[in-house]
């Protein structure tokens, strides 16, 4: 799992020196369904043909941050405050999706490290411990640099991670409050969902999406070595391993030129995702990208 990290810094790099090249090279299915991932992702990012009158739009996701209740949850707090994460990615909602009102973002100490849609409450708590928890996974993942670098290398991994759970956690919101018929597992569903939004988005948002595979990939490791630091999230949600797998084939299949890293074969060990599972993910992306766009049509704003 480690091998994620070094693709990672190669990801960066990537990006870094990366101009406007060629979008995909997609090698694997159809032509079509290349064709139709392309169109239907675009729509995503510039909105549909029709979009909801302005009186559809009638909310907003709302952030705010509950009184800590530990000093680490204080830390926690100062941490969300100062990197605007929630804002970052209530705001990046809000601008692709139009909600029928206002949605509360609760950053709050919760006793659990946890993240949630509420059906009761019709809102999403953001626990403080949650957040604590995943800092752990990180530094245990980011050992590279001087202690300043790790540091900040961990603040951007929880961002990206932060944008991964919220934005799989407004999917719940989303299938409750416009009563979407979601086919399959529903935790499945929101994952697609949080992958399609990251995948489709700007390097920022893709980087995300990285961030929140090697979270996945870290739970992972704790999960094998016998010790789940995050009880109550992993209750209601697949095995990380198997989200793991999942994002990492989503993201390959959303651009298989430019995240050809992630697959493992020959020339390229280090990657993760294998090969007989990579061959089919553009296609899995493509029916992905399919399904919540048309889900969602009437709700994509412009
Ligand atoms: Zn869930």
């Amino acid at each position: 799992m480690t091998a994620v990290r070094k693709a990672r810094a190669r990801a960066g790099a990537m990006l870094a020196g990366a101009a406007l090249t060629a979008v995909t090279g997609c090698s694997s299915g159809s032509g079509e369904a290349t064709t139709s991932t392309e169109d239907t992702v675009r729509r995503f990012k510039a909105g549909p043909a029709t979009s909801p009158s302005a009186s559809a739009d009638r909310g907003d996701l709302v952030v705010s941050y509950e009184k800590p209740e530990k000093p680490a949850d204080r830390r926690t707090e100062a941490f969300l405050k100062r990197t605007k994460a929630l804002e970052g990615v209530s705001d990046y909602a809000d601008d692709l999706i139009a909600l029928p009102y206002d949605v509360p973002l609760r950053a709050k100490s919760c006793g659990q490290a946890n993240a949630f849609w509420n059906p009761q409450t019709k809102d999403i708590t953001y626990c403080y411990e949650f957040v604590d928890t995943l800092r752990q996974i990180y530094e245990e993942q980011e050992t590279e640099g001087s202690a300043k670098e790790r540091e900040a290398a961990v603040e951007q991994d929880l961002v990206g991670l932060t944008n991964g759970v919220l934005l799989h956690e407004l999917g719940h919101g989303l299938i409750a409050m416009y009563d979407l018929p979601a086919t399959g597992e529903e935790e499945d569903a929101v994952d697609q969902l949080s992958a399609l939004l990251l995948a489709s988005g700007d390097d920022e948002h893709q980087q995300y999406a990285i961030d929140t595979i090697n979270a996945w990939s870290g739970l992972a490791e704790a999960e094998s070595a016998g010790n789940m630091p995050a009880d109550e999230y992993a209750d209601e949600h697949s095995l990380s391993i198997q989200r793991f797998y999942n994002w990492s084939c989503w993201l390959y299949g959303s651009d298989p030129g430019r995240y050809k890293w992630i697959v493992k074969r020959e020339g390229n060990p280090d990657g993760v995702l294998p090969e007989e599972r990579a061959e089919r993910c553009p296609e899995e992306y493509a029916k992905i990208a399919r399904a919540w766009s048309t889900l969602l049509e009437p709700y994509l704003k412009d």
